[in-house]
């Protein structure tokens, strides 16, 4: 398949937004990563994405609309907390699973009876969506179980040749995926980490919200029994994606857990070591409590370090609890397969 490459001019969006109202597939920018999106309601297009991607059939996507408004297409139920959730973070890295509308396809949302809705912060997106004139199912446009890409060019070493036509933008601001936090439960309950924190949505709740008891556990495992490490299986998630294998760069990965200045004489250690066999290693190594910058590079430094070839990749482990740290640790692990070393 040949695939157009688009700028964010309003001619090439009118051409992308063609392509989605005749069941094609764009991937374009938002402000936390690339998106490959479909028409939300077209099936068989849905059913392209998956394909494209190379996506497990029962891991939900995300529908992005371009107005608060729109939300009513794609769910019969509104809550109080859902219109505050609004209020507060949209346009933004914010996901909301809430209970569905029979019309939107069980492929677009893997079955479930419910749908992660999304509005993104990004003008090219918007238009896109206005433009097509339906919501846009999008998953990250990236292969399954690669780093998520944050630039065009990511987008294009993945996706070339696999989709309609890719959108150059900018680079993605945020850089890690939204947070989702699921609706349909008595206390609202974060499905995947980002950005926007269990903090920040407590406030503008005023009421209790959860980790997923799986994201914990992860976490948990680790500084229990770091040396184990833990495996995928060993949860029960509640959101499909988590089960999967995500994130990975080509080159093997060790994250290295504990007080900063040991973390830095441990991996240089261990690269000094793979060195001498032979071994490119890589390293990621961000700065103290760096969170956000984190979050922006993580994908990126993994992306590049696979392009330079490197064999090992060694990431200092961020210490945080809760936050953005604790959002970028989430993808940190699973990109490492939960392979950690504590010192
Ligand atoms: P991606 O678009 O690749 O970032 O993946 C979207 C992720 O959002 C999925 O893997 C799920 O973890 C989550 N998600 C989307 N819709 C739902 C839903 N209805 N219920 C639970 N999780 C969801
Ligand atoms: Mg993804």
């Amino acid at each position: 398949m040949e695939t157009k490459i688009l700028t964010t001019s309003k001619e090439d969006i009118a051409i992308a937004a063609r392509i989605i109202r005749d069941g094609g597939l764009v991937a374009f920018p938002t402000e936390t990563v690339y998106g490959l999106g479909a028409n939300a309601f077209d099936e068989d297009a849905v059913a392209r994405v998956y394909e494209a991607k190379g996506r497990p059939s029962d891991n939900p996507m995300i529908v992005h609309i371009s107005r608060a408004s729109d939300i009513g297409q794609l769910t019969r139920m509104l809550s109080p907390e859902i219109v505050s959730l609004i209020d507060n973070f949209w346009p933004g890295p914010l996901t909301m699973v809430i209970k569905k509308r029979p019309e939107i396809p069980n492929r677009t949302t893997g079955g479930l009876d419910t749908v992660g809705v999304r509005m993104p912060d990004n003008q090219a997106a918007i238009d896109l969506i206005n433009m097509a004139g339906v919501p846009i199912a999008a998953p990250s446009a990236n292969l399954s179980g690669s780093p998520s890409p944050t630039r065009a060019k990511d987008v294009i070493a993945d996706l070339d040749g696999r989709v309609d036509a890719i959108i150059v933008g900018d680079d993605c601001r945020v850089g890690i995926e939204s947070t989702v936090v699921d609706l349909t439960s008595e206390v609202p309950t974060i499905l995947r980490p980002g950005i926007i924190t269990a903090e920040s949505l407590e406030a503008a709740l005023g009421k209790n919200v959860e980790y997923d008891s799986s994201l914990k556990e992860a976490s948990k495992h680790v500084a229990l029994d770091p040396a184990d490490g833990v495996s995928e299986s060993d949860f029960q998630p509640k959101s499909p994606g988590m089960k999967y294998k995500h994130y990975a760069p080509k080159a093997d990965m060790l994250v290295v857990e504990g007080r900063r200045e040991d973390v830095a004489a441990e991996i240089e250690r261990l690269k000094a070591l793979n060195e001498r066999l032979g071994n490119k290693v890589g390293v990621i190594m961000f700065e103290e409590r760096a969170f956000i910058e984190a979050a922006h590079d993580f994908f990126a430094r993994l992306r590049d370090l696979d392009n330079e070839g490197v064999d090992m990749i060694l990431a200092g482990a961020l210490s945080d609890t809760d936050g953005v740290g604790f959002a970028v640790m989430n993808r940190m692990l699973k990109s490492a397969g939960y392979n950690i070393v504590k010192v």
